[in-house]
């Protein structure tokens, strides 16, 4: 990915723990590492085709003084979000938040606070089988697009399938969706659950009838496990039910794991 870097970027705010801090005020140094596709810029020597880092140094000066916070890493981590909301060109950004006078007591040059944050691109499964189901399904697309976070890209049709697993239950309506998000894995677990309860789910028995099921398959090339997390999404392989909706979505994805793309899994799967 290519890099557009703004180096030293003098501000005076009012971040800091203590009350004369805040009061006061002192100076902050910013780096900042804006990354993202540089090719059409360059190639049409167009700035519309690029991130203006003019406007960036700005939008930066007016966000870091405009507000206040105790830590440099929330002072940090919220100008990265304001800068990625703010610029859709923007894939990633490093940030550098520099205290050179933190009120440390002792003769320190500088501390600083550096961090990485960007969009992320995550495959969510879809499915319903009791009530309205299309409804319980077409509202939960919505909810995940309206937070700020989020951005639904593409969402597949959705299919009529058996039941899986527990099969002595009403037909289930499936479907999946690719969504940008800058949530992290966990985040957006939390996230599908709040929206979940919102439809009235219910965990009361294992692979049994529920309003909405909403489930992280992919995220980017991601392969973890934990207590609460899984992903890719186990077993995922065997069930046409996401298979077939991601066939729509991403049939070149190649399965993190399995070394297969979405279109063998599901091929061998049939
Ligand atoms: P299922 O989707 O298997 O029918 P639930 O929706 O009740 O079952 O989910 C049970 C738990 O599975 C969730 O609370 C969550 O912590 C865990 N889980 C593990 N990996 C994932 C994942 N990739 N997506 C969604 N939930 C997951
Ligand atoms: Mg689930």
């Amino acid at each position: 990915m290519d890099r557009i870097r703004i180096k030293n970027l003098e501000l005076y705010a009012k971040h800091g723990v203590y009350p004369e801090e805040t009061k006061l005020g002192q100076k902050f140094l910013v780096d900042a590492e804006l990354l993202l596709d540089c090719r059409e810029a360059g190639k049409k020597d167009d700035l519309t085709a690029s991130v203006n880092y003019g406007e960036v140094s700005h939008f930066i000066t007016a966000f870091l003084t405009e507000h206040t916070y105790q830590l440099i890493e929330t002072a940090a981590e919220q100008t990265a979000r304001a800068l990625l909301l703010q610029y859709p060109l923007l894939q990633q950004a490093c940030l550098c938040v520099h205290k050179p006078w933190a009120p440390i007591g002792l003769p320190v040059e500088d501390v600083s606070v550096e961090i990485t944050r960007g969009w992320h691109t995550a495959y969510i499964a879809l499915g319903s089988n009791m009530g309205d189901r299309e409804s319980y399904i077409r509202q939960a697309v919505e909810a995940l697009d309206l937070l700020e976070d989020c951005r639904v890209e593409q969402v597949s049709t959705l299919m009529e399938t058996e039941p899986y697993g527990m099969t002595d239950q009403d037909m289930f309506l499936n479907g999946a969706l690719r969504l940008r998000t800058l949530l992290t894995p966990h985040e957006l677990l939390d996230q599908l659950h709040v929206i979940e309860a919102s439809a009235g789910r219910e965990r009361k028995i294992h692979w049994g009838p529920r309003t909405l099921d909403l489930d992280i398959i992919f995220y980017d090339d991601l392969v973890m496990c934990d207590d609460t997390l899984t992903i890719p999404h186990p077993d995922m392989e065997n069930r046409s039910f996401v298979l077939e909706p991601l066939r729509e979505l991403c049939p070149y994805y190649r399965h993190p794991l399995l070394q297969r793309t979405i279109t063998q899994l599901s091929i061998a799967n049939k």
